[in-house]
């Protein structure tokens, strides 16, 4: 077997033709990557505007009659489950508290065998009043979003004035037992880079595990530039000059996330170095757009349109075997170091982040 040098840490197999793919039921790739981790975008609305995800206006919405039904999705979240292997769900946006139905589809996603684990990210206005209700539905896990502890710079992020929503959100996914709860947060310069220490500190005096996220090249006005962006690198520094960060010796798995200890534990804090610790040599991602729409990356430039195969009449095992295929040709990397890296048409807004 040739094996290819990928320049990218745990890859492991060399690319091999589509009649290669083994017999196996799983969403395995060419590159021995397996995904059991299902994100799926229930909207592409959303009640808040940041500025590095989407325009003020907001956008041009997906057609109401192209977005899938809650029996389209949950079908499809037991055709992952039953049959590739999924072990994990997550539910995002857009907003996904936005979607009518969420908790019919979490129980129905809930009730499935086996049961996934089901999680959900959002920006956390509406939570304070839903959070007893997503629980009962099934959530096990929830991360929310948060840039800023000041009202008026949230106002200038978000374009929105809606902080206390948030805080108040949070607080009641932990009163309803959640545990962690996460918050990511995006760091962008000259606009919020001086409060990583503060949203650490209000993070472990709340018992929210905090991860800063890397801007990564996925807004809809395509603003991004890698000069501007806050590194990985930059934000520990900041940390280091009020915390003693130690790596958490856990298991990183094919977390994204990166873990240290904060002055010995057992509080964390994580960042995700999409952009500059690429983890994509450990990606078990596979994603569904709200649109029916299968990517086997945030940053893939193709999609496969699942919605018309379910809307045609396909057995289970034809939309399975669909999803085998695409994930097979998942590309090694999201390339965002390549001089011809193109981003995607979609915004994250769209895919789902
Ligand atoms: N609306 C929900 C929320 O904000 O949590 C779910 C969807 S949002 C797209 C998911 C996550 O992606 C949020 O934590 C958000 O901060 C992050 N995000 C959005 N645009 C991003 C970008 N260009 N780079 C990095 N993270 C981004
Ligand atoms: Fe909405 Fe989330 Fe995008 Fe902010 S990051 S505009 S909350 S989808």
């Amino acid at each position: 077997m040739t094996v290819t040098e990928l320049g990218l840490p745990g890859l492991r197999l060399a690319p091999a033709g589509d009649e290669a793919r083994p017999d196996d039921a799983r969403l395995i790739d060419r590159f021995g990557r397996v995904a059991t981790d299902l994100r799926v975008s229930l909207t592409d609305h959303c009640n808040l505007r940041c500025t590095y995800c989407m325009p003020a206006e907001g956008l041009d919405w997906l057609p109401s009659e192209q977005l899938l039904t809650d029996t389209e999705i949950v079908r499809l979240v037991r055709i992952g489950v039953a049959h590739l292997g999924i072990e994990e769900v997550r539910f995002t946006g857009g907003e996904p508290l936005l979607r009518k139905g969420l908790e019919s589809i979490l129980s129905q996603v809930s009730a499935l065998s086996p049961r996934p684990e089901i999680s959900l990210t959002t920006n956390g206005i509406g939570l304070a009043r839903r959070a007893g209700a997503l629980v009962a539905a099934g959530v096990d896990r929830l991360n929310v979003s948060l840039d800023t502890l000041r009202p008026q710079r949230f106002k200038t992020v978000t374009r929105r004035d809606r902080l206390t929503d948030v805080l108040h959100g949070m607080a009641a996914a932990r009163a309803e037992g959640l545990d962690p709860v996460k918050v990511n947060t995006v760091l962008l310069r000259g606009v919020n880079d001086d409060e990583a220490v503060g949203l650490l500190r209000y993070c472990l005096a709340g018992g929210y595990q905090l991860r800063f996220i890397e801007q990564m090249p996925l807004d809809a006005q395509h603003s991004w530039q890698r000069e501007a962006m806050v590194t990985a690198e930059e934000i520990l520094a900041r940390l280091r000059g009020s915390f003693t960060l130690t790596p958490d010796p856990t298991e990183r798995g094919a977390a994204p996330a990166e873990r240290w200890l904060v002055d010995g534990g057992p509080g964390t804090v994580g960042v995700i170095a999409s952009v500059t610790r690429p983890f994509c040599g450990d990606c078990d991602r596979t994603r569904l757009t709200g649109d029916g729409q299968l990517r086997s990356c945030l940053f893939a430039r193709g999609e496969t349109d699942l919605r018309i195969l379910l809307r045609g009449g396909a057995s289970d095992e034809m939309i399975a075997d669909t999803w085998r295929a695409a994930m097979w040709r998942k590309a090694a990397g999201h390339g965002i170091d390549d001089p011809g890296f193109l981003q995607p048409d979609r915004p994250m807004s769209a895919i789902g982040g």
